[in-house]
């Protein structure tokens, strides 16, 4: 893999990456620390993709940035409903006055989680967090908070949009770009691909040095997120080999073929550890080691719990495992014999 540039753009500036694509950053107050986002040059202005997250500090960076800007925004896309993607889409598109673009899964989850539990109660929450084994204090941690995490870091999101649907032509001035969905680290990611330019803008379904998460989370325990990934990721190699990557963290960079298997990989891996660790009865929070060697904060733990289940769902799909519940109400995850012979 060759990056091509040996680091970040500073935030506040932005780094024309072809003719007509810029390419900027935003600070994150994670251990992720920054979000790449980018401008297509569309019909008489610039087309945002993806916004960063919905903090003060992101306004006054985006105003800095529209100051430099040869053109008006003119449109808004973002590739999927995360905060860091999602989160001013709504100031920018409805300052503008500008169309809203997003698959429709991606659009109507994120307007679920903006208007949150809506006066259900959290024991579903609670439950999943039982399940896989986390003690009493943890779950009170993670499950006691009142308030609305998501709205929080995401200004209103515009209440009507344009869809993006796999496989379509996003027609934008004199630019035509694919849409290529890709499932499993959020539900419908949107992919963009410019031919004549041999750019993807691939959002966080395919990125350099880290792995795009991949989890099972408590409003939907059961998912097999991870068979979503392993399915959506290998259309990327019908794409030539020196296409140049615009990945939402980290730097942009060609080597795509190489990074497709080399993600695919990576989780075969973790799901033949998780075989190996499941010869004796196991919980998910038994096999956190298996999967992540460092100490995992509370926030982390979220993100390593459903990557972890993730991953067992789709051993538990191909008929690898076995699960039952014991006497305290956690899942037990065990290596089905008939699977051992047949490996
Ligand atoms: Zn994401």
């Amino acid at each position: 893999m060759e990056y091509l540039f040996n680091k970040q753009v500073e935030p506040g500036e932005v780094i024309e990456v072809a003719e007509g694509v810029l390419w900027l950053t935003m600070p994150l107050p994670f251990e992720l620390d920054h979000i790449n986002l980018y401008l297509i040059r569309g019909e008489n202005g610039w087309v945002v993709i993806d916004t960063g997250i919905g903090t003060s500090t992101t306004k006054s960076l985006w105003k800095c940035i529209f100051k430099q800007l040869d053109e008006p925004i003119v449109g808004v896309i973002v590739t999927h409903l995360h905060p860091d993607h999602v989160g001013l889409a709504g100031w920018i598109a409805d300052k503008c006055d500008v169309p809203f673009y997003m698959t429709q899964t991606e659009y109507f989850t994120a307007r679920a989680f903006a208007a949150g539990r809506n006066g259900a109660t959290n024991e579903r929450d609670v439950l999943y967090y039982r399940r896989v084994g986390l003690d009493e204090s943890m779950i009170t941690k993670l499950t006691s908070g009142e308030g609305n995490g998501y709205s929080s870091v995401v200004s209103p999101i515009p209440i009507s949009y344009t869809r993006l649907k796999h496989g379509m032509t996003l027609s934008l001035g004199d630019n035509e770009w694919k849409v290529m969905v890709g499932r499993g680290h959020s539900p419908e990611h949107a992919c963009l691909y410019n031919e004549k330019k041999n750019i993807l803008i691939s959002g966080d379904h395919i990125l350099p040095i880290i792995t795009p998460n991949i989890g099972a989370y408590s409003t939907e325990p059961d998912a097999n997120t991870l068979a979503d990934y392993l399915d959506t990721l290998p259309q990327f190699k019908s794409l030539p080999q020196n296409t140049t990557v615009l990945p939402a963290h980290k730097l942009p960079f060609i080597g795509l073929h190489e990074r497709v298997d080399t993600l695919i990989a990576h989780h075969h891996e973790h799901l033949r550890a998780l075989l190996d660790a499941c010869e004796k009865p196991r919980t998910v929070v038994e096999l956190l080691p298996v999967m992540f060697k460092r100490k995992l904060s509370s926030r982390n733990m979220v993100f390593a719990v459903a990557e972890c289940l993730s991953h067992l769902n789709y051993l538990l799909n191909e008929g690898c495992i076995s699960r039952t519940l014991n006497e305290e109400g956690v899942y037990i995850f065990k290596v089905c014999e008939a699977s051992k012979l047949a490996s």
